[in-house]
């Protein structure tokens, strides 16, 4: 394997992680935990525990010996039956709770160690898995959650999401990167995958090829947020889907055997594409891989940041889409259930998770439509949010993240329900709030974005945000701009009402929040 050839021989360059990496495989972790869960936490070492994220579990704070797990759910494709058995787990060991993430995953708290297998047992029963959603390897595929359905699409990619997962998942090929790697496939013309954060990203295009239009992608790479963020870079290429897989392997490959190692906060596949240069990086990827077809229509024609709410039709005639909020993420296993029986009662068993930390009831006939908005679990998780809390994301913050510096889940939902009350917009505002510089909760890409810090006050250090406006994605895509100033975490309100009122008030027709 390249990754051996290039750096065994170089440990002197290597950080402790990847010492740490090249002494065992982070895999290797897995078979463990079964044992772990028989001799108890106490026995776990420092470097397993580590390891863990390989698992998709992390300890959660404080660290008391319980831990958040999170699920890949490939492009938010649930079923009713994988959706149940993620209930129960919730419901057995999770304390209730089922949180929604930026990237469609699953994520569940307070989990113990003699609980792991049993709980990855139940995954598997239903074909899914927590394994490689955490770790310095290719984490869940993110997409369209519409893939199948959608009027906005060129071509179904579920088939593809599967394939990628398919290669990626528990393959020791690739389960030592330098960093962690996320790839994003849609083909959705309003960019619901999110390409521009992703390391590796496809999106929709066409090209004419010996006289026939060809539907297939364009290729991203080098995207993704944290403390720097990098715009992804798109290559001079044209993908079929059938070469889709093969290049996500190139792609792979060249970050596995090129990608930085020396220094953590410097080893993503950004820093690697910023150096080279797509021109350079292409160059490499057809040495792996063999020519390409070059660059042909662009078929991307906006934005999307992952909303749905609402009743929508279906590419199938008479069906209907039906996209509910889930406030800032988060629900109960006994609504996911419930969600569960809607899905199979009014639909066809499947729902769809959003990285906007929302969800999505598929394919109700146009006469059960009515019916399904009369449930009660809709009172709670409506399809027709007030403006700031339909908008409104969270990371986890400092109720079970070690990282955290300031508690974000609850604030923002409160933050979001007052503004819902005291500001008339006609469009909406969409804020992000994150606990700490990294960017679970994608910050970065937010109309407001709300990054945890601390202030000295005279009663001690209190919670605060910096704030940050102008994020989006797509034509203009940009991350967000800091603001002067810090603010304390209870007097965020006092600071949105006047920004918010001085936008309606200077707002000039057909602009939008990113270009105040
Ligand atoms: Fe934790 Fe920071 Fe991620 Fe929030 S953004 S979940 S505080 S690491």
């Amino acid at each position: 394997m390249g990754y051996t050839a290039i750096w065994a021989n170089n440990k002197e360059k290597l950080n402790k992680n990847e010492l740490a990496k090249l002494e065992k495989d982070g895999l290797d972790v897995i078979e463990d935990i079964y044992d772990y869960a028989k001799t108890g936490f106490d026995s776990i070492t420092p470097d397993d525990m580590d390891r863990f994220k390989w698992a998709g579990v992390y300890q959660q704070r404080p660290k008391d010996g319980h831990f958040m797990m999170r699920v890949r759910i490939p492009s938010g494709n649930l079923s009713t039956d994988q959706a149940r058995v993620l209930a129960g787990i919730a419901n057995d060991y999770g304390r209730d709770l089922v949180d929604i993430t930026t990237r469609q995953a699953i994520q569940f708290h307070w989990l113990r160690v003699e609980q792991l297998p049993d709980i990855f047992e139940r995954l598997a029963s239903v074909g899914l898995s927590s394994f490689e959603a955490c770790g310095d390897c290719p984490r869940t595929i993110v997409g369209n959650p519409l893939a199948g359905l959608d009027r906005d699409e060129l071509m179904d990619t579920t088939p593809l999401v599967q394939a990628l997962s398919d290669t990626f998942l528990m393959n020791r090929d690739f389960s030592n990167l330098p960093r962690k790697y996320k790839i994003s496939i849609s083909s959705n013309i309003y960019n619901a995958g999110h390409a521009e954060i992703n390391d590796l990203a496809f999106t929709p295009a066409t090209k004419v090829i010996n006289g026939e239009e060809v539907i297939g992608f364009h290729v991203w790479v080098g995207g993704g947020l944290s403390a720097r963020p990098f715009l992804a870079q798109q290559l001079d290429a044209f993908v079929r889907p059938e070469e889709v897989v093969k290049v996500a392997i190139g792609v792979t490959t060249i970050f596995r055997d090129y990608g930085y190692r020396q220094k953590r906060n410097h080893a993503r596949l950004k820093f690697l594409v910023a150096d080279w240069g797509a021109e350079k990086f292409l160059g490499k990827l057809k040495e792996q891989i063999g020519e390409l077809e070059t660059r042909g229509q662009d078929r991307t024609i906006g934005w999307n940041a992952g909303y749905f709410t609402g009743v929508h039709k279906q590419r199938q005639e008479g069906l209907n889409y039906i996209g509910l909020s889930v406030p800032v993420g988060r629900m109960s296993a006994q609504e996911l259930e419930e969600l569960a029986r809607l899905a199979d009662e009014y639909g066809n068993g499947s729902l769809r998770t959003c990285n906007s930390q929302n969800i999505v009831i598929t394919s109700v006939s146009d006469e059960k439509v009515e019916a399904l908005l009369q449930e009660n679990v809709l009172k709670r998780l409506t399809p027709f949010p007030q403006h700031f809390s339909a908008f409104a994301v969270s990371c986890t913050g400092i109720e079970f993240c070690n990282l955290a510096i300031v508690e974000t889940k609850e604030r923002m939902r409160q933050l979001a329900g007052y503004l819902d009350e005291h500001v008339e917009l006609d469009e909406p505002i969409r804020m992000h709030m994150v606990g700490c510089p990294n960017a679970c909760g994608q910050r970065q890409i937010a109309d407001i974005g709300f990054q945890g810090a601390l202030i000295k006050t005279e009663t001690g250090m209190k919670d605060a945000f910096d704030i940050y406006i102008g994020g989006t994605l797509g034509e203009n895509a940009q991350f967000n701009q800091k603001l002067k100033g810090r603010v304390l975490g209870d007097q965020l309100h006092r600071v949105l009402l006047p920004l918010l009122a001085y936008y309606k008030e200077e707002k000039q027709t057909g602009e939008s929040f990113f270009q105040f």
